[in-house]
Formats: C-alpha cells, sequence, structure tokens
C-alpha cells in the first residue's frame, strides 16, 4: 500500500515536474497566438477523436472556432474556452461531424455572459445540404425549428444571443474576406468535398496565416493559391492512398496533400481529421506526402496547442 501511495506521489511529481498533470496535458493554450486542435478525428467514433473544431487563442482569449462536430461541446469546455470572447463562428460545411455540436455550444452560450451578437459563416446550400441560414431556421425557427424554444438565437429574444449568418457562395470557388475585426481576418474559398458545398478558411492574425482545409480533395488551385506560404496548414487526413472513387472525390489522398502542402510552401503542416482508415496506415502515408512536402508534419491530437 504504502508502496504504492509512493509511487503514485513520484509519478504525479514528474508530471508537475514537466509541465503537465494527468488527463489535462493539453488543457491550456495560453501563449500569444495559437491554434488548438479540439477534435482531431472524423465522423467514425471508432478512432477515440472528437470530430472537427479549432480555436484560435489571441492573448489568451478564445477568438474563433471553426467547426463545431461532435464533441467539440465537450472539448470547448476542456480547453477552457469562453464562449463570451468568440469573435466568430466558422463552419465549413454541414456534414455531422463538423456542425452537430453547434446548437449544444449556442445554448451554453445561455449561461455565459455575452450579450453581443455572434457572426457565424458558413456555406451556401446545394444538392442534400441545406445553407447556413437555412440550417439555423431548420434548428431554431420560432415555428418549425427542431429547437424552436431556442429561437431567440435568431432573433435575440428571450435572452439569447442573436446569431449574424453569413452565408459564402461555394460555386464558383473564389477566396473572399468573410469576417474581418482588428484581431484577425478570415478569407474562405470553396473547395471540393465530393458533391458537398464545402469552404475552406484563411486565418490572417498578428502577421501569421493560419490555413484550415476544411473537408476536401485538394484539387481546387484557388485554395492552393490562398494559402500559399502560411504558417500552419491544417489538413483533413481521412483516407489511404488505395481508397475509393468516391472517398477520393471527398478527401485528399496522401500524395495530393504532400503535393498541395509543397506547392504552397506550407510551414508546418497538421494532420487532422484523423480516422481509423487513414491512421491504420498512418506510416505510409507519412512516407507519401514526404515524397513531397519536406516541411515539419505533425499527426494532430485533440486538445493540442499549436504556438505560432
Ligand atoms: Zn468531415
Amino acid at each position: 500500500m504504502l508502496i504504492r501511495r509512493a509511487r503514485r506521489a513520484f509519478v504525479l511529481v514528474v508530471f508537475v515536474a514537466v509541465g503537465i498533470l494527468p488527463g489535462s496535458a493539453f488543457a491550456t493554450c495560453s501563449s500569444q497566438l495559437a491554434v488548438q486542435v479540439l477534435g482531431s478525428g472524423g465522423p467514425d467514433a471508432n478512432d477515440a477523436r472528437a470530430s472537427a473544431g479549432y480555436v484560435l487563442w489571441i492573448d489568451g482569449q478564445a477568438r474563433l472556432l471553426v467547426d463545431a462536430g461532435g464533441g467539440i461541446f465537450l472539448r470547448f469546455g476542456e480547453a477552457k474556452a469562453k464562449f463570451e470572447t468568440l469573435d466568430a463562428i466558422g463552419i465549413t460545411h454541414l456534414h455531422a461531424d463538423h456542425v452537430s455540436d453547434l446548437a449544444a455550444l449556442l445554448k451554453s452560450g445561455f449561461f455565459s455572459e455575452r450579450t453581443r451578437q455572434l457572426p457565424i459563416i458558413g456555406p451556401s446550400g446545394g444538392g442534400d445540404f441545406p445553407g447556413m441560414s437555412e440550417y439555423m431556421r431548420i434548428l431554431f425557427d420560432a415555428d418549425h425549428g427542431a429547437y424552436r424554444y431556442l429561437s431567440g438565437y435568431l432573433d435575440g429574444s428571450g435572452g439569447l444571443v442573436k446569431v449574424a449568418v453569413t452565408e459564402v457562395k461555394t460555386d464558383p470557388p473564389g477566396s473572399e474576406v468573410v469576417f474581418k475585426n482588428d484581431r484577425f481576418e478570415v478569407t474562405s474559398v470553396g473547395v471540393t468535398h465530393g458533391p458537398v458545398p464545402a469552404l475552406a478558411f484563411l486565418v490572417a492574425a498578428e502577421g501569421r496565416r493560419i490555413a484550415f482545409s476544411g473537408d476536401q480533395n485538394g484539387h481546387n488551385p484557388q485554395f492552393a493559391a490562398l494559402i500559399k506560404g502560411s504558417d500552419i496548414l491544417v489538413m483533413d487526413h481521412a483516407v489511404p492512398e488505395q481508397t475509393d472513387e468516391v472517398s477520393g472525390h471527398l478527401h485528399a489522398r496522401p500524395s495530393e496533400i504532400g503535393r498541395l502542402a509543397a506547392e504552397a510552401g506550407i510551414g508546418k503542416l497538421i494532420l487532422s481529421h484523423n480516422m481509423a482508415r487513414s491512421l491504420s496506415h498512418l506510416d505510409e502515408n507519412l512516407a507519401l506526402i514526404r515524397e513531397h512536402y519536406k516541411g515539419p508534419i505533425t499527426v494532430a491530437e485533440d486538445l493540442m496547442c499549436l504556438d505560432l
């Protein structure tokens, strides 16, 4: 018993000595400018990762949330991000693994100090997908919304924070500035994610540039042009090289990720949206990427902090 206690105390001392505590290794992201990975996974629950979501931290405050897939509600709290400090939320596309926790996060904001409007930027609709504005109506419309009891998000009633939706055309896929304040600027560009209307974002803050691929097959030359010379590219790593045609139209193959990162001259490549099917080929995928891209590569983990 005594030995076990002593061993536990020793382990705790070691954790404290290297600046981490068990279970909260990545829980704070306090540098001046950083991106924190909230969810490094995709739509499969078997990879033990939250689905897509990222926070931009500026001077210790969470200022931008990119995507809000399943599990991001929990990770947002674990990261100690505050709803009231968010200047905007960007949603790359309306697949469930990128947006299903949005309503839960907005609801949590009811218990925050926030009173100012919350800008939400998302794609226009097409095919089987509503646009961002229609999606918000489906959730919160006072008469027909699934969460009609929260209709105040659309009109500011009931003590809820009104959201201001900017819907961005994905086709033709030109780039445009979709949000700007004195802290950062967001430029979007339409990307090819199979038949899904989808956006990628480039965020500029404090002289640094961070690219979020969203989900895409990496084929849009305008995306490569927009992100040229970015400090960080957070890229979807969702398929192995020998993937089927449908998945290859949805996501970039490892060789395509490598070519894109090399062509765009990316400072650091972050592989996220990891799935069991891509992680099971990780060594092979990394080798294929490195045939083209010679810079540093990090495989994202939930709550990982990427300093800039
Ligand atoms: Zn996805």
